[in-house]
């Protein structure tokens, strides 16, 4: 018999996806693939949120993938095949784990044993923290978070004291800041504000690494095994022979305060990821 109703389709995992290592894959532009079918109630828990003790609760992370992603399109629509964007993608989420990883551990008061590969990154988030005022809640580091009112759950980065407020720190290591990653932010400002009564902030701590060229500024980055050169736009000229500099780090820091609209948004995408999965959600008893 085949049974109609749950759904076959491309489903992103962004910043979910477990490497063999345990590790954990970052940012967009590092987004894991899978073709998905589920097959019982059970995988699609597995797949789609965390069991706890209370229940089960959808990951904030998997709710968000019901938002598109143009740049996506973009990004698969320049390579030759599907699977080159997967090995791609795969291999820049890779390295991506190993700086979300290592900046983790340096919040946490460990010195990592840094990949060669990394260093610049590391190096750069090292000085900035040396320079900035940042103190990360230790018990606060990759800490689940679940709002029973709202019914989801998910893993923040950091806790941190910045300049004497106190906030959500996310670390991304991608190239820019996207505005999607609001709504990722303002998930965990809802799931904690009633435990925190003093949480004011959030930030995106951006930690990333690139080639300069030394002629007009064009930057080079190098993930996922291939160069991405970005000129123009207002930043390098796209016409310019580059002649690159040594890999640098990069840091950036970016507070974004007002979280409430955002929230709004993050419940309205729940909305809509609970009609797209309104076949699983009533097998497992959610709905
Ligand atoms: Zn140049």
């Amino acid at each position: 018999m085949c049974h109609s109703g749950p759904r076959a389709g491309i489903h992103i995992d962004k910043d979910s996806f477990r490497s063999p290592a345990g590790g954990r894959t970052k940012g967009i532009g590092m987004t894991k693939i899978f073709i998905m079918y589920y097959k019982t109630g059970e995988e699609f828990k597995e797949v789609s949120g965390y069991d706890l003790e209370q229940g089960w609760y959808p990951r904030v992370t998997k709710i968000l993938e019901i938002k598109a992603k143009p740049a996506l399109y973009r990004f698969y629509g320049e390579l030759s095949s599907f699977d080159e964007g997967e090995q791609i993608k795969e291999k820049s989420a890779s390295e991506g784990t190993l700086i979300h990883e290592a900046a983790e551990q340096i919040f946490a008061g460990v010195s990592p044993i840094v990949d060669p590969s990394i260093q610049p990154s590391i190096d750069a988030l090292n000085l900035f923290l040396e320079r900035n005022n940042i103190r990360v809640d230790k018990e606060y580091i990759e800490k689940r978070v679940t709002h029973f009112g709202e019914r989801y759950s998910g893993t923040l980065d950091a806790l941190a004291m910045i300049d004497g407020k106190f906030g959500v720190l996310d670390i991304k290591t991608s190239q820019s800041i996207y505005r999607d990653y609001n709504l990722q932010t303002a998930a965990y400002m809802g799931a904690l504000e009633k435990e925190f009564k003093n949480l004011q902030t959030r930030w995106i701590l951006r930690v990333d690494q690139a080639k300069e060229c030394v002629k007009c500024g064009a930057s080079l980055r190098q993930k996922g095994g291939r160069d991405k050169v970005r000129a123009g736009f207002g930043k390098g000229d796209p016409r310019c022979e580059h002649e690159w500099s040594d890999m640098k780090g990069i840091v950036e820091l970016k507070e974004f305060p007002y979280w409430q609209n955002d929230y709004k948004a993050f419940l309205a995408a729940k909305k809509l990821w609970e009609w797209e999965n309104d076949y699983w959600l009533r097998q497992v008893g959610y709905l």
